[in-house]
């Protein structure tokens, strides 16, 4: 569904502060509170709405149920100066995953590479924030992504659920043209399962599969059945999310786990014995070009590369050939200028939070 079938356009900063006001009367800090609305924001001004204020619902509800944290820091587990293993305690993924980013900076600066394995965070989020955060810093960064005990995507194959939707991100720091390839591997984030669940953009051809290997595109494949306005029940649902591109995407999401879940001792997206909280668990590569001595060859042969395929004949006229991060910051642009866009369904839910918790709201 293009913008235009939205109903409502809010502009950014009214629903920055509605947001962080929210996360205050739920009891976290000021500069908390401020951290979650602006990335949530940040994932609706880049047109990920699965990752941006639909979320606050059940960012709530987690806070209130414990199983994320307010005001953590992540803990150091293993320092080996170029490579940490950080523990995110399960606070917010908004205040651990940028401290280990951080971290990953600083250290990449000292030696030219880092890599950094953030286990037990809150959800993270859009991924992509968090390359973003290393181009800024001019580095090139690769980060791997699972998230701990959530099991929703089927693997090339199969038709239970056995990965998580696995994220995948990689940010390459060329100046005024940085790139951000950041996706799900599964067909679908969860979170456009939401979206579609609450009257948004309706789901690609195959986006689920039903337990007898029928293909899907109704929310009620994960849901089971639902209302309108109120929660989504991950566990009513009979099917899974399909993994992309398949055996090659439904391969990636498996060394997601693999890195991301095993290697950072966070767990993978199962077998689940006993586990309480879902978490994201991430492992981030950051390389300086400084450090290889290659800045210059680097940006001047990847701008090349970049405007040669980007020069590819469009398949559809009209259409040109996209770098990755370039769709969102299209989209970017025109938010900031033209307001948010939020389905009903989406705007209702988070008045309601908003009334619950006692926040004054706009008309
Ligand atoms: P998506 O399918 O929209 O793919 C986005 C990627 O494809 C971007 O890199 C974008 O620039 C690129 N792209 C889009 N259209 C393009 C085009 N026409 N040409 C070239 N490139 C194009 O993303 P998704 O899989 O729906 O993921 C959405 C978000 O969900 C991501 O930000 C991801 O990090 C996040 N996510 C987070 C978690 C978590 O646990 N924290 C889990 C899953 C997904």
């Amino acid at each position: 569904m293009p913008d235009s079938a939205h109903q409502l356009r809010i502009p950014a900063p009214q629903l920055e502060n509605l947001i962080a006001a929210i996360f205050a009367a739920g009891g976290c800090d000021a500069a908390e509170s401020r951290r979650i609305a602006t990335h949530l924001l940040g994932a609706n001004l880049a047109g990920h709405d699965s990752h941006g204020v639909i979320r606050v619902p059940r960012y709530v509800e987690w806070m209130e149920a414990g199983y994320v944290l307010r005001g953590q820091s992540i803990e150091t587990v293993t320092d080996g100066g170029a490579f940490a293993l950080v523990d995110g305690k399960y606070g917010f993924g908004q205040t651990v995953a940028p401290q280990a980013v951080a971290l990953g900076i600083e250290r990449a600066r000292q030696h030219g590479i880092a890599v950094i394995g953030l286990r037990n965070a809150g959800h993270i989020g859009r991924v992509g924030a968090y390359a973003e955060s290393a181009i800024e810093a001019g580095l090139v960064s690769v980060h791997f992504v699972n998230v701990a005990g959530s099991t929703l995507v089927a693997p090339f194959g199969g038709t239970e659920r056995r990965f998580s939707t696995a994220p995948f991100s990689v940010g390459v720091p060329l100046p005024g043209r940085p790139l951000v390839l950041d996706f799900a591997t599964s067909l679908v984030a969860e979170g456009k399962v939401l979206v579609a669940s609450n009257g948004g953009k309706a789901l690609p051809e195959g986006a689920l599969i039903e337990p007898d290997g029928r293909l899907s595109t109704d929310p009620r494949t994960l849901y089971g059945d639902y209302a309108p306005v109120g929660p989504r029940d991950l566990s009513a649902g009979r099917g899974a999310i399909r993994a992309f591109g398949e055996h090659k995407g439904s391969g990636l999401a498996f060394m997601c786990e693999m890195l991301a879940g095993a290697l950072t001792g966070g767990g993978t997206s199962g077998p689940v014995k006993e586990r309480t909280r879902i978490a994201n668990g991430m492992l981030s590569l950051y390389l300086s070009p400084d450090a290889f001595g290659t800045r210059a060859e680097f940006e001047s042969a990847g701008r090349a590369y970049v405007d040669w395929v980007l020069a590819a004949n469009p398949a559809t006229p009209g259409e040109p050939v996209l770098a990755p991060g370039d769709k969102e910051a299209a989209t970017r642009a025109d938010r900031l200028a033209h307001g948010l866009p939020l389905t009903p369904d989406t705007w209702r839910n988070i008045l309601a939070v908003a009334h619950r918790l006692g926040v004054p709201t706009p008309d």
